[in-house]
């Protein structure tokens, strides 16, 4: 039997560390789960998972260690801190998974202080929100070795259905932060359009169909349409409960920020974009789902 540690159960670690036990005879593992907030733990558990009272307890023993953690100071507290951190009590086979979107330069540390005692690491950070999370089709965007990727590879397609390799330590980061500030700009172009259309007296579902099929046609419109009550079961028609918190995205556009001026890339749309969400944000609306943005485009008045 395997030994698999799950660290952070919150939107999207709760439905993945499911799937993971749901999976527990087909890879041949036991899995153990620790989340600082005890409820988050308990899907899991129902589907026979054991519940942790540390991480430090959780990773005892461990072949596999699987994080899902909110950011980078997050991740670097829990493996490198210097009186808790995990990287020093794992056996040296042990292979670590961090699936939290962090900036590369944390995942490139850890990697490399892991690689000091034969501990391999791969940064596995997801696409496909907390839908893809609960269905098991989330995209894994990884970075490191050819070896790490190949030993990663079974455990994220329980959860996943498009496992990519992007590169060594840290290009999976990369690649997530281009694609979220792409997604960033999708959701604030489509909030936008979306509203001069309902100013205009158009039906909000009916102007997505036209352009769903038309060229603005994007995810956005296709799987998390921003307009309460255009799409069941998406956090716009749930109050902008769960889903994708805006303090995430803001986190997620100030990585892709850094990572413009380390390399002097030109970034004007993922630049608005941030300034957008960050003021979103200091108007209260942090928790909510990043979809909430098209609030920000109503006719209050
Ligand atoms: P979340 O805040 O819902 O979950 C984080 C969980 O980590 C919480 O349950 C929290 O209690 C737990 N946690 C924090 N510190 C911990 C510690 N030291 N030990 C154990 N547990 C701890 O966030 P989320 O939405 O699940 O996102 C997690 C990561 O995935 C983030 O990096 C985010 O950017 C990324 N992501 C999220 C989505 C999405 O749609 N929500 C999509 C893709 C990627």
């Amino acid at each position: 039997m395997m030994k698999v540690a799950f660290i952070g159960l919150g939107n999207m670690g709760g439905p993945m560390a499911v799937n993971l036990a749901k999976a527990k005879q087909a890879l041949a593992l036991e899995l153990s789960v620790f989340d600082i907030v005890a409820d988050n733990m308990s899907d899991a558990v129902k589907q026979g998972a054991t519940a942790a009272s540390s991480a430090l307890a959780a990773i005892k023993d461990a072949d596999v260690v699987i994080s899902m953690l909110p950011a980078g100071q997050h991740v670097h507290r829990l493996y490198l801190d210097e009186q808790t951190g995990i990287l020093a009590k794992l056996k040296a086979s042990c292979l670590v998974i961090d699936c939290s979107t962090i900036d590369a330069e944390t995942a490139v540390l850890v990697a490399e202080r892991a690689a000091q005692t034969g501990i391999e690491m791969v940064d596995a950070p997801v696409s496909g929100g907390t839908a893809g999370a609960l269905a098991g089709t989330l995209t894994f965007i990884c970075g490191g070795t050819d070896n790490g990727f190949k030993r990663a590879k079974p455990f994220l397609e329980v959860m996943g259905s498009n496992i990519f390799h992007a590169g060594q330590a840290g290009a999976g980061q990369v690649a997530k932060i281009c694609n979220n500030m792409l997604l960033s700009i999708l959701m604030v172009g489509t909030s936008e359009a979306l509203s001069l259309g309902i100013d205009h007296g158009l039906d909000p579902k009916v102007l997505s169909q036209i352009m769903q099929v038309s060229s603005g046609g994007n995810w956005t419109l296709d799987k998390y349409n921003p307009c309460p009550d255009v799409m069941p079961n998406v956090p716009s028609s749930n109050q902008y409960q769960g889903g994708f918190m805006v303090d995430l995205m803001v986190k997620d556009l100030g990585l892709s920020m850094a990572a413009a001026l380390a390399s002097n890339s030109s970034t004007p749309m993922g630049a608005l974009a941030r300034s957008l969400y960050t003021s979103h944000a200091r108007q209260g609306h942090g928790k909510l789902d990043f979809s909430s943005i098209f609030e920000q485009f109503k006719d209050k008045r």
